[in-house]
């Protein structure tokens, strides 16, 4: 299930380019193409889900499993320290794809301030 005009499913089904990072056959993660810090990635699932206000709890294990991959992801990328993690939902949060996503971000601070 993808929406042809998302990006992040164009993304995910290789028709646009992305410097991934991580793959199999439920997520992706890969750098955001705008870092808002040192290191700044974004995890999706392959399924396209608008936002977290489309969440129900069929999506529950998908969920818990991209949550269970950050910190892996995070250590991989150099974020031993510490990252922040973040989710724009809706027009008052800021989203500006509407395909799921979480936002990991880390390395040396100060950067907090200019983070999405
Ligand atoms: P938001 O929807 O506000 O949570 O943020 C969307 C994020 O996607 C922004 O940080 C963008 O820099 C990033 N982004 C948009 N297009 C691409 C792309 N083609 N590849 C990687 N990151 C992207
Ligand atoms: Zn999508």
């Amino acid at each position: 299930m993808s929406d042809p005009d998302c990006i992040f499913c164009k993304i995910a089904a290789g028709q646009l380019p992305s410097n991934r990072i991580y793959e199999d056959d439920e997520l992706l993660a890969f750098h955001d193409i705008h870092p808002a810090a040192p290191v700044h990635f974004l995890l999706i699932p392959r399924l396209h889900i608008p936002s977290l206000f489309d969440v129900d709890a069929g999506h529950g294990a998908l969920l818990g499993k991209m949550l269970q991959l950050v910190p892996r992801l995070a250590r991989e990328q150099g974020c031993e320290d510490g990252f922040r993690t973040v989710i724009n939902t809706g027009r008052n949060g800021g989203q500006e794809v509407y395909h799921l996503h979480l936002h990991v971000m880390g390395g040396p601070r100060p950067w907090k301030k200019q983070a999405p």
